[in-house]
């Protein structure tokens, strides 16, 4: 079993940025407004996520660290509201660190604690705290050294992790998110209302208050496909694709066909080794998209591929051209 959960974890978690991708995921499948990270030697000493969200029942904790065990699954498997649905990434986490998860569910007396030491469960004990969970990951890869080596320098897997955090925070604007610990990678993030307005002020918030005067509001509808979003003028555009965020029904993605749609629609004004900045929401029927290719879950693969990548090149020219460009 610990075996087996190690080689998932191989496929689901391949440095602390993907431990923190799933520990956030988790935090906010269970409704939480409040999200605080803290992280130490780039996440590979300490990753400890806090949220408010709802908790789990002390007689689940040891089914949230078993394999397969998720209390996320519809019967549609195309209809996947929720982040999380493969019930693998606390096993995965639990065989290759050393993992605590403590959780109080509101009506509870206090909250409870179990630990996975390796792929080796303890508990669940009683433990004082306060209402929703803290997830505790120490010495992630310990038992797979070969893992560890591939790891970056402190700094890099830092600033990862950070990237993975705003990434995801642009598509929740309604929770506040912090971070914070001895990587030198801090932020705060308010809570935004919700609406448009919301949405753009948790945007300024990760790409910086001058975004929204340099860029240009996209709306467009193809086939009951939605793009919605900002495109940045092409003076405002950076040396590396880290500033390019898309969400396909809330959920953040990194795809070949969206960046590659992107870097076409600009092709004509920036020149290759300049990167636009760009924010899109693709929202369309759950079953004309599968986000099930791959474990991490960031890729996509559409139904339709040519109708979004037109969708995604005819909006942005057409805001490029809007505002004479
Ligand atoms: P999945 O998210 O795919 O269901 P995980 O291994 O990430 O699988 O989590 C297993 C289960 O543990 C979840 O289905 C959920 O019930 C519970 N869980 C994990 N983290 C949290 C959290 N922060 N708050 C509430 N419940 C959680
Ligand atoms: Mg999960």
């Amino acid at each position: 079993e610990t075996i087996i959960n190690q080689i998932a974890a191989g496929e689901v978690i391949e440095r602390p940025a993907s431990v923190v991708k799933e520990l956030v995921e988790n935090a906010i499948d269970a409704g939480a407004t409040r999200i605080d990270i803290v992280t130490a030697g780039g996440g590979k000493n300490l990753i400890r996520i806090i949220d408010n969200g709802s908790g789990i029942p002390a007689d689940e904790l040891s089914l949230a660290v078993s394999r397969h065990c998720t209390s996320k699954l519809t019967d549609n498997v195309h209809d996947i509201r929720a982040l999380g649905f493969r019930g693998e990434a606390l096993p995965s986490i639990g065989s290759i660190s050393r993992l605590s998860l403590k959780s109080r569910v509101a009506d509870a007396d206090s909250g409870f604690e179990i630990a996975v030491n390796g792929g080796r469960m303890d508990g669940p004990r009683p433990t004082g705290m306060n209402g929703g969970t803290i997830a505790e990951v120490r010495d992630l890869f310990f038992s797979t050294p070969a893992r560890l080596k591939f790891m970056k320098t402190d700094r890099a897997e830092a600033s990862a992790i950070s990237d993975v955090v705003k990434r995801v925070a642009i598509a929740f604007p309604h929770i506040r998110f912090s971070m914070t610990g001895s990587d030198r990678t801090p932020f705060e993030m308010a809570a935004t209302g919700v609406g448009s307005e919301g949405m753009l002020e948790r945007i300024s918030q990760v790409l910086g208050k001058e975004f929204p005067e340099n860029a240009i509001g996209i709306d467009a509808m193809r086939d009951g496909v939605r793009l919605s979003g900002f495109a940045g003028i092409p003076a405002f555009n950076r040396a590396n694709s880290l500033h390019q965020f898309a969400y396909v029904n809330g959920r953040p993605v990194r795809d070949k066909q969206i960046w590659g749609a992107i870097r076409g629609a600009y092709a004509d004004v920036m020149s290759r080794d300049r990167h636009p900045v760009v924010v899109l929401f693709l929202n369309l029927d759950p079953e004309l998209v599968d986000v099930n290719v791959h474990p991490a879950k960031a890729d996509v693969r559409f139904r339709d591929p040519g109708l979004v990548r037109g969708l995604i090149v005819g909006a942005i020219r057409e805001a490029l051209g809007q505002s004479g460009i």
